[in-house]
């Protein structure tokens, strides 16, 4: 019989993001599944309770927490310490948690000082004959594999966007405190702050309904003769600002810089999409200027409806890749779809 366990963290405001509801979906079902073994949830964070009255009646056997101000912010030694408690006082043999940035840097050393197991970039769950399986893709996004092991504990790292989030179950939690000593653990690191792009200029949003992607047609020379980069970044600003779209872009685009010619100033090689690039998830995805080459698509594979703006009727896109191509230009419909959004 399994101990099922989500791990999560609280954000800034002491809530749960999204992702962390994805994975107490994915428990919930996994729970399900393995004939009711029932879950229990570990929270970490400065305070804990409003995280756990969230997720109240999410029918969690019982909710195990680790706050104070050690815990506010993501250090390797403290959250690491504090993962270590809960695991082992909840005496897990699968722990799920959200894939975020502060959980990839430390459960993989959690795994190992328990001598347990570790799987990053989960994208499903599931059971035949109470045995559990994972699956991930491997070779950037080309083949999915599907894992089983019989080391315990499991911890299973789920990506977040693969699962649906679990909807509403606030109440009233009672929370057990897990102690943990950090007298040793937090004299090596000390947390003077953090430096992080301001709102506008932090354009990958994993979490937006929207993908929109840039090309390097931005940057070309247009019917007139001339190139409009400054116009361009204009229109892609604005639509972004207006709809809190994700930023993608082809890797044209973004190598552009490094050749010293004139770019669009807020993208960076982590806004790339495609083979050498990223895979992200996104209900729906807008290609502008973008020609839509096989390696610059696969990038695409997990988005659900996608469209593109070119004027090269015979782009890739026009080959199966797009679910609808407006053979157009790209500049004028973008100002007048930022007419619109504004107008909204
Ligand atoms: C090993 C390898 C790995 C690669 N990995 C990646 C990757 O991860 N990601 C990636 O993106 N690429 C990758 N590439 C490169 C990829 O093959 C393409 O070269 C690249 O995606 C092309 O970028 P683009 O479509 O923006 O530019 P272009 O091919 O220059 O296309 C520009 C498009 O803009 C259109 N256009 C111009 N003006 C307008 C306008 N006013 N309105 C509308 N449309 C307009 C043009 O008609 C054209 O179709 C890789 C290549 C290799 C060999």
């Amino acid at each position: 019989m399994e101990n099922i366990l989500l791990l999560v963290h609280t954000e800034a405001d002491g809530s749960l993001a999204k992702s962390a509801l994805e994975s107490l979906q994915t428990v919930q079902t996994l729970a399900g599944a393995l004939g009711g073994s029932g879950f229990s949830v570990g929270i970490v964070g400065e305070k804990v309770q409003a995280a756990a009255n969230q997720i109240a009646g999410c029918g969690a056997a019982k909710f195990l927490g680790v706050e104070g101000a050690e815990f506010a912010q993501s250090r390797y030694a403290s959250d690491a310490a504090a993962a270590e408690a809960i695991c082992t006082t909840a005496q897990a043999t699968i722990i799920v948690a959200p894939a975020t940035s502060r959980w990839n840097r430390v459960l993989a050393g959690v795994a190992q000082r328990l001598n347990g197991r570790v799987e990053t970039h989960v994208t499903g769950l599931s059971t035949e004959n109470c045995a559990v399986s994972v699956s991930r893709w491997y070779y950037r996004q080309r083949m999915e594999a599907v894992l089983a092991r019989t080391q315990r504990p499991w911890f299973l790292l789920v990506d977040p966007g693969s699962q649906p989030a679990c909807q509403g179950a606030e109440g009233t939690a009672t929370v057990e405190t897990v102690a943990v000593d950090l007298a040793d653990s937090c004299k090596r690191t000390t947390v003077t702050g953090l430096r992080q792009p301001s709102a506008d200029a932090q354009t990958i949003r994993p979490d937006a309904d929207l993908l929109f992607v840039t090309g390097a047609g931005w940057t070309k020379k247009q019917a007139d003769g001339q190139t409009h980069v400054p116009e361009a970044e204009k229109l892609i600003y604005n639509f972004l600002k207006h709809t809190r779209a994700s930023l993608g872009s082809s890797k044209s685009l973004v190598d552009l810089g490094g050749e010293g010619q004139a770019v669009i100033s807020f993208l960076t090689h982590l806004n790339q999409i495609g083979q050498t690039g990223s895979t992200p998830r996104h209900p729906k995805g807008l290609s502008t200027c973008c020609h839509g080459e096989e390696p610059h698509a696969v990038g695409w594979r997990f988005i659900k409806e996608r469209r593109a703006i070119s004027l090269d009727a015979n782009c890739g896109w026009a080959r199966g890749k797009a679910d609808v191509l407006y053979v157009a230009d790209a500049f004028a419909v973008m100002s007048k779809v930022n007419e619109l959004v504004a107008a909204k």
